[in-house]
């Protein structure tokens, strides 16, 4: 298909049923070239950088499975995005098992193409290192980026086992590499045991903004839509760590910690971007081992990716 002269459109349920063929993200067809498209999905099946139970090597696979329901029509935001946009799988990055920093060197490099014909990159991991790489592949275009981030966890800690890599580092690497604008970033649903108050003295360095579970679930979603709303007005990568759910709806995952968002207010608040200029985002730690046979993490996770590409949808 040439993705340049129509808009690549999802099988049709009525004419292929949905278990039917093989798995794309959404059932769009699979376009390598990212070249004409708006958007273009990525799998990122790395999971190297992870501190405790591994998997989201397999999360882009699952994810493609699960997200053969999802339906053309966005009933809550009101927009069919695959009229909007030329949206396509564009594969997975061809990572590298044993070595984070050869697939850093994959994710940019795949993810050059896309960032230079102005796609906008929507990926699915894998663990949470794999951003680093996405942001320095956007990096290049955008300069700073503003962010949300939706974790559990701050993603802020620094070396691990003495190397500076891994899931837990993320957004600290982001910052020194100036890939991120701290006084644009918000962190949403961070909880659980940390290792002591210090944990949040690099945000006060950078002015990051930590919306706690507790201000989301005493303030209500409307409260922090409003509190993103801040971040109009510039380019903003939105990272969904599916750890931000609480386990009893996002089970297969890494690193799972009690009391985090409903399914609902994930859905809520990631709906809650629109009008937000969306560079590119991903979903990830989906880790499918852990995910039981409802598969409803990997369920979540393909309406989370729907709900991005309908806010990316909305912006245009
Ligand atoms: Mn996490
Ligand atoms: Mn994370």
């Amino acid at each position: 298909m040439d993705a340049s002269s129509e808009h690549p459109k999802p099988r049709d349920g009525f004419a292929s049923p949905r278990f039917a063929q093989p798995a794309t993200f959404m059932r769009l067809p699979h376009i390598e070239s990212p070249a004409g498209l708006d958007v273009a999905l990525c799998g990122i099946p790395f999971d190297g950088g992870c501190s405790y139970r591994s998997g989201a090597r397999m999360g882009p696979r699952h994810v493609r499975e699960q997200s053969s329901l999802i339906r053309p029509w966005n009933s809550a935001l009101r927009v069919h995005p695959f009229d909007r946009l030329r949206v396509a799988d564009c594969g997975d990055v061809d990572i590298v098992p044993v070595s984070i920093e050869a697939t850093f060197a994959a994710i940019e490099r795949t993810l050059a193409p896309v960032v230079a014909a102005r796609a906008v990159p929507l990926c699915v991991g894998g663990d949470h290192t794999v951003t680093l790489a996405v942001l320095r592949a956007l990096a290049r275009r955008h300069g700073r980026l503003g962010l949300v981030h939706f974790d559990a966890h701050p993603d802020t800690w620094d070396r691990y086992f003495g190397f500076p890599y891994y899931h837990g580092s993320t957004f600290r690497r982001a910052i020194e590499e100036g890939l991120i604008d701290g006084a644009r970033s918000i962190q949403v649903g961070i909880r659980g045991p940390l290792y002591g108050p210090e944990d949040f003295d690099f945000h006060r360095e950078h002015g990051f903004e930590v919306l706690r579970i507790e201000d989301v679930k005493e303030r209500g979603v409307p409260a922090m839509v409003e509190r993103l709303r801040r971040l109009a007005g510039g380019p903003v990568y939105c990272s969904f760590d599916v750890d931000a759910c609480d386990p009893a709806y996002a089970p297969g995952t890494g690193t799972p910690e009690a009391g985090g968002l409903t399914s609902y207010e994930a859905l809520g608040l990631v709906r809650g971007l629109r009008g937000l200029e969306l560079a590119g985002g991903d979903i990830v730690e989906v880790s499918p081992p852990y995910d039981g046979p409802g598969a409803i993490t990997g369920v979540l996770a393909s309406n989370l990716l729907f709900e991005l590409l309908s806010v990316v949808a909305l912006g245009r």
